[in-house]
């Protein structure tokens, strides 16, 4: 934190108001070197990772600029705009700027993959001042003529080295030259890659440079620790672990899909309440076990490496890795998830005998020794239970995941109409949207709303399904 207030930095009341209701005292370093920057219209090149308070930096200036310029908010044409790398970062920075945005008569949208067209469209329709966006869809929905991009005058770039790192960077570069020329860019990055550097030269005029360096590298700030256990005992020894209730907000890494769920449904009955985060999930289903997890409903949520990126909860309190991720990289983002905003964290690893390699390689990246904690015996731990039968819907979700990566041509009318169902009857995840900037039009998509691999009408090449011919004479035979 900083010396400075939030008045000092030139920021108007409406906007000190809703930081006073959010508890924010006073500007983290970036907040206090970005903001005024920004609200003089230069750009700027931040370079800070999450959990430096980076999106305040750049939502708070934005919004009240905006407010400034007055007008209405045209159907189809935001007037700011802000790509980021994945969906789950797009809806935490849409809620910041929620959260910020209360009472300012602004209306905010966001366009993301995984989620049906039809509410996006209709939200772009009815006019928005500020787009959230993650590339693919975007240009999506530039191609089809339902948004245009001439009128974007704020254009924030968001985690710029991830766009590159997932191959967004020929889509982000469209997007760039779609938007208006007059504008005011701002491009933040944890890292500055030559080819990030290449692209803040392209595209930034002028800019400030804002580097945050983290205090001390994550991995110095989180103690760790590794238990060398069988695999086979692996989920005893996680029950274990958790009858201590220091373990209060937990995330569990599994290296595969099918695992996740399996250790969440372990939890689940074995009383520890649990969600499951990965790839083969509906964005509505993974947004509802993340909130799950953030508002303390779920005490452990066990995910995947992928599905992992860009999740932040604050106060995780331990991260426990049931499984060694193949590479040592993923090992300090997972890691990572317990040592937000400068807090420290503990990361616990379990290793079997087919893992040591990988434990050396994390400890050579790390330059660091994980020290070896002692394993219960077997007889002190929790005796394992017997599954429950599994769910419908997971069966579903393994047999349309993990072995095929589609929905089974013959299986798939049972499970999807049952997963319809069940989205439509229960809570639906609109009631769990933020409310929108003076409820202008957030658009989170619908219950229909399914990531590609698990419609079964898009099949992967090859995998067609069956023409009604040769199904009928399959019958008949
Ligand atoms: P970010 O780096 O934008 O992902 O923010 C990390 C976390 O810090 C978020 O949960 C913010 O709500 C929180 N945060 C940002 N700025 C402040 C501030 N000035 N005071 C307290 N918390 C903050």
């Amino acid at each position: 934190m900083t010396d400075v207030s939030f008045a000092a930095l030139g920021l108007s009341e409406p906007l000190l108001r809703a930081l006073r209701a959010a508890n924010y005292n006073q500007p983290t370093p970036i907040q206090a070197r970005t903001i005024p920057a920004l609200l003089e219209g230069r750009d700027v090149l931040g370079i800070a990772q999450t959990g430096t308070g980076k999106t305040a930096a750049f939502a708070l200036p934005v919004l009240q600029q905006l407010v400034q310029q007055g007008g209405r908010a045209q159907p189809k044409s935001p007037r700011a705009l802000v790509l980021a790398p994945t969906r789950e970062l797009a809806v935490q920075i849409a809620r910041s700027f929620d959260t910020y945005g209360k009472g300012l008569g602004l209306r905010l949208g966001m366009v993301i993959g995984g989620l049906g067209f039809g509410r996006q469209i209709d939200t772009l329709n009815r006019g928005v001042d500020l787009l959230v966006a993650t590339p693919g869809r975007l240009l999506d929905l530039v191609e089809r003529g339902n948004v245009r991009l001439g009128q974007v005058t704020f254009l924030v770039l968001d985690e710029a080295d991830r766009m590159f790192d997932m191959g967004f960077i020929r889509d982000v570069r469209r997007i760039v030259a779609a938007v208006a020329k007059q504008r005011q860019t701002l491009l933040f990055s944890a890292t500055m890659p030559a080819d990030v550097a290449t692209l803040a030269h392209e595209i930034l005029r002028d800019p400030v440079r804002v580097e945050i360096t983290p205090q001390g590298r994550t991995v110095d700030r989180v103690d760790q620790g590794v238990y060398f256990v069988n695999a086979a005992s692996k989920r005893a020894l996680l029950s274990h672990l958790l009858a201590d209730n220091d373990l209060e907000r937990v995330i569990v890494f599994t290296r595969t899909k099918r695992g996740a769920n399996r250790v969440a449904e372990a939890l689940d009955r074995g009383g520890v309440p649990s969600e499951a985060i990965h790839g083969n999930k509906s964005q509505n289903a993974r947004q509802r076990a993340l909130d799950s997890f953030s508002r303390g409903r779920a005490r452990v949520l066990v995910a995947t490496d992928l599905a992992a990126r860009g999740i932040d909860v604050q106060g995780v309190t331990h991260v426990i890795n049931y499984e060694l991720p193949a590479d040592a990289e993923s090992y300090v983002h997972r890691i990572g998830r317990t040592a937000r905003a400068g807090a420290s964290g503990i990361a616990i690893s379990f290793c079997d005998s087919s893992e040591r390699g990988q434990l050396k390689s994390i400890e050579r990246l790390t330059n660091q020794r994980i020290t070896v904690l002692v394993t219960p015996a077997n007889e002190d731990l929790p005796q394992p239970q017997a599954p429950a039968p599994q769910r419908r819907d997971e069966r579903a979700e393994d047999r349309s995941g993990e072995r095929h990566g589609f929905r089974h041509p013959h299986r798939s009318r049972g499970p999807r109409h049952e997963n319809r169902g069940r989205e439509q009857q229960g809570r639906r995840w609109h009631d769990d949207r933020p409310n929108s900037l003076e409820r202008g039009g957030h658009d989170f998509g619908d219950y229909r709303d399914r990531p590609p691999e698990q419609r079964s009408h898009e099949r992967p090449q090859g995998q067609e399904r069956r023409p009604h011919w040769k199904r009928r004479r399959r019958r008949a035979a």
